[in-house]
């Protein structure tokens, strides 16, 4: 489950607030509109803060 970073909150992945744009779905707390991560469209999860 999604905590955000900000406020401390776990949500439900439906919960989130999303905007898309061109190719990714950027996703944000509902509580404090924090970024939490971004995905792309295809169903592929990429975490905004990859280990490399
Ligand atoms: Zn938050």
């Amino acid at each position: 489950m999604p905590t955000c970073k900000h406020c401390d909150r776990e949500f439900n992945p439906a919960e989130l607030v999303s905007h898309e744009t061109d190719r990714l779905r950027l996703v944000h707390c509902p509580a404090c509109e924090a970024p939490l991560g971004s995905y792309r469209k295809h169903g592929q999860r990429e975490p905004s803060s990859e280990r490399r």
